[in-house]
């Protein structure tokens, strides 16, 4: 039997992938013969033909940053005239009209700014609490993992004193690749692998769900995707804190980082791969913020089950040139032009309506 064919028995005996059958699959299986093994493990984890999106809206409360990330083209550094700190009126009118269109959630990020204490964020959690019913998705570990060393804090404290505020669950947001090796190459100042993983398990100890990302195609391999696809599967082992992974290719318009972007096999290759890998993670999400809508709706045969947001509004990507915008009434044409039952979730993945 030929080492394909050997994966191909375990997929369909619901068996674990180790990193050689990982990279097997990555070096020499065929496009199609991923999205059906892929497209395999999604029916075993979710058998009804639906695909879940969740309303919400990006808010970046500033775009200050110490960290000068070189995929980045959306950070300021400190002093840069277009250097900002959201206003109250400015996230009063973010959140109403998040609400007014249907949205559920809002996914709170910024940068590592210098002068932004615990007490900024604590009072900006409950502040956002105070005047609206709504779901904070917020704080990807890079931040936390950056308050914590500026307020000589333990990352527990620091995550207690947020989850006391009104924090709902974290995003999965710099996760870049989790091995320190690429991350000294693209991200030098943003905490290590470790770190974010930490945070991580701390997060989840603590009961707050999160999700994991990773963002692919600049100075990696496939085998640093693969190590990154297994330091998160051995964590859910522990914890079972993620609720969803979202790969999503770099963009490298207005970035330091000179290289072509990654194709569309490219995704749906690692989309299918990171289905088969993470046995135990139960969501897979399309980035069609990064690829488009057609892509993504390739992306359900590739073993995604959710659509994502409807990201009423987007900035990061959209500063490096790339913004695709879906309202509502799209996602869920394009779900159901692919062969699906669209359904909107909340941040834990219920269906909360019948759409
Ligand atoms: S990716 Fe995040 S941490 Fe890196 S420079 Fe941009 S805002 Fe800062």
């Amino acid at each position: 039997m030929s080492d394909i064919e050997h994966i191909k028995e375990k997929v369909l005996s619901n068996q674990r992938l180790n990193p050689d059958d990982a990279l097997v699959l990555f070096d020499q299986a065929e496009l199609l013969q991923l999205a059906d093994l892929a497209g395999q493990r999604r029916r075993d984890l979710h058998p009804e033909p639906v695909v879940t999106f969740v309303s919400d809206r990006n808010i970046n409360y500033t775009n200050v940053c110490v960290s000068g990330c070189k995929f980045c083209a959306f950070f300021r550094p400190p002093g840069h005239k277009d250097g900002y700190v959201i206003e109250t009126s400015d996230l009063d009118k973010k959140i109403e009209e998040t609400i007014a269109l249907g949205g559920t959630q809002i996914l709170l990020q910024g940068g590592m700014h210098p002068e932004l204490d615990l007490n900024y964020y604590i009072n900006l959690l409950q502040y956002i609490k105070s005047r609206f019913k709504i779901h904070i998705h917020g704080f990807s570990p890079t931040e936390i993992a950056y308050l914590a060393d500026l307020s000589s804090l333990s990352i527990n404290k620091i995550l207690e004193k947020l989850i006391e505020a009104g924090l709902d669950s974290i995003p999965g947001g710099g996760a870049e690749i989790l091995v320190d090796e690429i991350r000294h190459k693209i991200s030098p100042n943003k905490c290590s692998a470790e770190k974010w993983l930490e945070v991580m398990k701390t997060a989840h100890h603590l009961g707050l769900k999160t999700t994991a990302t990773m963002m692919f195609g600049h100075v990696e391999g496939k085998k640093h995707i693969i190590e990154h696809l297994l330091k998160l599967r051995k964590l859910q082992d522990e914890t079972a804190g993620f609720t969803a992974f979202i790969p999503w290719s770099f963009q490298p318009d207005n970035t330091k980082i000179d290289v072509r972007p990654a194709t569309a096999v490219e995704y749906l290759r690692v989309l299918a791969i990171s289905r088969l890998v993470l046995d135990n993670i139960e969501n897979l999400q399309v980035s069609w913020v990064t690829q488009g809508d057609k892509i993504a709706q390739l992306g359900l045969a590739f073993g995604a089950n959710d659509f994502g947001s409807t990201m009423i509004e987007e900035n990061v990507v959209a500063a490096a040139g790339v913004k695709f915008r879906l309202p509502k009434s799209e996602i869920i044409r394009l779900i159901e032009n692919a062969g699906y039952t669209a359904r909107q979730r909340d941040c834990f993945y219920n269906v909360i309506t019948a759409s």
